[in-house]
């Protein structure tokens, strides 16, 4: 072909073109340009986030909070034109539980108020109790036989007191806070073309000592602990929280059994230091608690909420979006996660108010369960799509899943599992909003459950996509604390973020093709069960959580493994990664 002939081609070609592309871009922008303004405009996403938070929080499973919460978003959702409203059960297999009331003080040698949260699963006190403090110098990694030397030294002296379980956690004073936000080359790096995954210390092997006996897990020790608390006449337990500035994390009681624990609380680290540096000194100290705990066996059935966008010519083709609308209850679930629940609604709303018509159905579900183990989401991908290995009928016509579950800040890029081709089209997907600072996404291949209800998703081979975000407070102050409230969400990222799932939303229920999946012969295999005395590793890429070995855990958003999901609390070692 000669240069003049190849001209006049590409001439052809592009009066040919221009027109359609011009037009699908100019559309486009127009589509995005609404989309933001009815979030500007119109956002109803400070009025969800109190009534999730404010008005129903905390949101335990399998709590009346919880239920109610549910109910009112799936109102919500229908009163905004959202059809098939309604709430799925699924078997929690324990009963729900509320802390109605505790008062907690120092009685002598002051008097004062104590700062504490109740551990969840925990029975209530018989009315006001005073007794006298005793503190356990537990060993440090105690093997079966030291755990059982040690306890039968004090049994005689835990009967009628107020037990403070351990010596106190020394917290240092941090000289350098982090960062709020990812610079613009840390979400590079995290969700560009180029990812460089962030390089994460392996943990100092022990050294293997031939048949040395195994210290117990922190699990082990916990129950063995309760069963020894309970049978020998201790009154209420107290667990140091461990948290600087009065942060307290709050969990469960592993068993869900209220029979099988003592009143329990988890008390600030300031708190508990005074009370252990005067029993040092010799003096004895008196406390004195209330605690009121209700517990509600039609809690063992639990609910995910969804509502749905019924698509046009591809409507037996489903893209989900949501997030874990459960909470623990030392606060009320605001950044965890209120705001995932508030921000994916919000998405749906815009699109449902503009009078978009998706030619995919997109369908909206809020979880439960997530707290104890993604239960919620595990339940349902089970039911509807079954997996890469045992696949239901749905599972074909998946098209992916949007999670949001990393507190209140900005997305900076999206964790897709699937292969090349699909992670390109997300970052195609995404490229309009590089001046909000989102960087991009990136692929994963893991089938590890654990972080969110996305890795429910990938688990079953499905694509499970997490959105990474600014870490703002998470992980440092809201996540899982009695801090986690309405006045630490930023309204001008979550709307941000609205918008930026609305318009992915919307393009993956409205392109020709459903996003790239592995084919059978790339899927990667799925991970074996750990084993429940396994330490359980984790390896968060993308919004990492700070994580206590005492702690449920969660970085939320791609590749980590997880543990056994009726574990209660699960453990995952403490990592950073901005
Ligand atoms: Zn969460």
């Amino acid at each position: 072909m000669t240069n003049r002939s190849a001209l006049a081609l590409s001439l052809i070609l592009s009066l040919v073109c221009l027109p359609v592309l011009a037009q699908t871009s100019a559309s486009n922008s127009d589509l995005l340009a609404r989309i933001r303004k009815e979030e500007n405009e119109h956002s109803q996403i400070m009025k969800t986030m109190h009534m999730l938070a404010d008005v129903y929080g905390p949101r335990l499973t399998g709590s009346p909070n919880h239920k109610n919460a549910a109910d009112w978003a799936s109102k919500q959702m229908q009163s905004w034109g959202l059809e098939n409203a309604h709430l799925e059960p699924w078997d929690f297999g324990h009963p729900g539980w509320l802390n109605e009331r505790l008062t907690a003080h120092i009685i002598s040698p002051v008097k004062d108020p104590l700062v504490c949260e109740v551990l969840s699963w925990t029975p209530s006190t018989k009315g006001t109790v005073q007794a006298k403090a005793y503190q356990l110098f537990l060993p440090e990694r105690p093997t079966q036989d030291q755990l059982t030397a040690f306890l039968g030294r004090e049994k005689t002296r835990v009967r009628g007191k107020i037990v403070l379980a351990g010596k106190q956690t020394i917290v240092p004073i941090s000289l350098n806070p982090p960062a709020k936000r990812l610079t613009n080359e840390q979400a590079e790096q995290r969700f560009g073309p180029n990812p460089r995954p962030l390089t994460q210390p392996s943990p100092t092997p022990t050294p293997a000592v031939v048949n040395a006996p195994r210290p117990l897990t922190n699990r082990q020790l916990d129950e063995q602990l309760d069963t020894f608390l309970k049978d020998n006449g201790a009154l209420i337990r107290v667990n140091d929280a461990g948290r600087e500035f009065r942060q307290i994390r709050a969990f469960n009681n592993r068993t869900f059994d209220v029979d099988k624990a003592l009143p329990t609380v988890v008390m600030s680290n300031e708190d508990y230091g005074r009370i252990s540096r005067i029993l040092a000194d010799r003096t004895d100290v008196v406390l004195e608690f209330n605690i009121v705990n209700r517990v509600y066996p039609e809690g063992t059935t639990s609910y995910n909420t969804i509502a749905e966008i019924p698509g046009t010519d591809k409507a037996d083709e489903v893209i989900m979006l949501g997030g874990h609308l459960d909470s623990w209850h030392a606060a009320t679930g605001a950044t965890d996660n209120a705001i995932g629940c508030a921000i994916m609604m919000e998405a749906a709303r815009i699109l449902k108010t503009l009078g978009l018509q998706p030619r995919r159905t997109i369908r909206v579900a809020l979880w439960s369960g997530e707290e104890e183990g993604l239960l919620g989401s595990i339940a349902y991908v089970k039911q509807h799509f079954g997996s890469f290995e045992d696949p239901k009928p749905g599972y074909e016509k998946f098209g992916g899943y949007f999670n949001i579950d990393s507190g209140t800040g900005r997305v900076r890029g999206a964790s897709v599992f699937g292969p090349a081709e699909g992670v390109n089209i997300m970052r195609d997907i995404l490229a309009p909003f590089k001046d909000d600072g989102v960087a991009g996404a990136i692929a994963s291949r893991s089938r590890a459950l654990g972080g969110s209800d996305n890795t429910s998703f990938s688990q079953a081979g499905l694509p499970g996509i997490g959105m990474g975000q600014d870490p703002i407070e998470y992980f440092n102050y809201t996540w899982h604390t009695n801090l986690d409230t309405y006045e630490r969400i930023l309204e001008d990222d979550v709307k941000k973020d609205a918008t930026i799932v609305a318009w992915a939303i919307y393009q993956l229920a409205t392109r020709d093709d459903l996003l790239p999946r592995y084919t059978n012969d790339a899927m990667p295999p799925k991970p074996a069960e750990p084993t429940p005395t396994a330490a359980m590793p984790a390896t968060p890429k993308l919004a990492p959580k700070v994580k206590r070995s005492d702690a449920k855990s969660a970085a939320k958003s791609g590749r980590k493994t997880k543990s056994r999901p009726k574990a209660g609390r699960q453990r995952r070692t403490r990592r950073r990664g901005r």
